[in-house]
């Protein structure tokens, strides 16, 4: 029988926490790449293909990085693909920490934290693919990390595995006491990626002169309204004059004159064993809807993939 293409498609745009209702599978014939196109066979989602060429600036069975989609086939004009070689690193890290998270971690670390040897760094979500490596970098330049993590097993993880100085779990009912009980010195820099409740705990522990590289806000993704209660805006206002913090978003894309150094310095701490890392893998095209939404609850226990084929 002849293989058939299959993607996931928005059934319908998610209201508050996504939902199995809001995708849908679907399947086609496998499509055929006209003069200059390729077809990309996908390996990994978030996202690894591989391909089958009608264009002489690529080879069948070359492994690429590509953005096409949740899906298992697609065609290209060979624009945008990243050639990868699998001979010096396993291919799914093009997705993690050799990949657009290393990167973020990287360049909003040094180039907005600009962490100082001593200084204590903050990093939220910390065992997943954006904050374990934040926090390795930290220790890297000489300060001590501190991570804050869902439940026991991720922060021992964090702790043990990755070598951070100390991690908090902001389930625990007494989480903003013992952020502060792991922080004595103050918080010098917070690399910010959930926002809510986690940021409520880590305002009042800001250094003077503290800087914080807000990544993400993964917290609020879902919210369909705003958080009842007095408004809090004017206390965060404050605390940002009277503490001179620094507080600037980014988007990796803004870093891309940094991708060289970035590859060059993971590749060396990877090499060296200074930077580990963790892949949690769901197995199927069709289950990346479910994987996607446990990401979002915290199921995922490090760079969320999904194994396509
Ligand atoms: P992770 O691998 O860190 O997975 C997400 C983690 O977030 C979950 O495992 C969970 O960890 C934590 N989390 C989920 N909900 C909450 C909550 N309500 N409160 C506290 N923690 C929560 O994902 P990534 O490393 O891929 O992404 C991390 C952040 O970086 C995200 O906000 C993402 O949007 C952002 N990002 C931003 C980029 C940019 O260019 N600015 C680029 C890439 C990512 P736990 O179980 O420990 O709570």
């Amino acid at each position: 029988m002849a293989e058939t293409a299959r993607r996931i498609v928005l059934a319908s745009r998610p209201v508050g926490e996504p939902k199995p209702e809001d995708f849908r599978l679907e399947e086609t014939a496998v499509p055929t790449p006209g003069p200059g196109e390729v077809l990309l066979r996908t390996r990994f989602l978030s996202l690894d293909p591989y391909m089958r060429a009608n264009t002489d600036r690529y080879a069948v069975g070359d492994v690429v990085l590509g953005h096409p989609g949740w899906q298992t086939h697609a065609i290209s004009n060979g624009n945008g693909l990243r050639k990868l070689d699998p001979k010096l690193a396993p291919i799914s890290t093009a997705l993690g920490v050799l990949g657009m998270p290393g990167m973020t971690a990287y360049a909003g670390l040094l180039e907005i934290g600009k962490p100082q040897p001593n200084e204590t760094v903050v990093v939220s979500a910390a065992s997943g693919a954006v904050g374990s490596i934040v926090g390795q970098i930290a220790r890297i330049k000489g300060a001590r990390a501190v991570g804050i993590a869902g439940g026991d097993k991720k922060c021992r993880y964090v702790k043990e595995e990755l070598g951070f100085d100390d991690c908090v779990d902001h389930r625990a009912h007494d989480f903003p006491d013992r952020l502060k009980a792991a922080c004595p010195k103050g918080i010098d820099v917070y690399f910010e990626n959930v926002g809510g409740p986690v940021f409520e705990a880590v305002l009042p522990l800001f250094n003077y002169f503290a800087r914080m590289p807000l990544c993400g806000l993964i917290a609020q993704y879902n919210a369909t309204a705003l958080p009842e209660g007095p408004n809090r805006v004017p206390q965060l206002m404050r605390n940002i004059l009277t503490k001179r913090l620094t507080i600037r978003g980014f988007i990796v894309l803004d870093f891309a004159a940094k991708q060289a150094d970035f590859l060059r310095d993971m590749s060396t701490w990877l090499r060296e064993g200074k930077i580990k890392y963790r892949e949690d893998i769901a197995e199927g095209i069709e289950n990346a809807p479910r994987a996607f939404m446990g990401l979002l609850r915290g199921e995922n226990f490090g760079k969320q993939l999904v194994r396509v084929s």
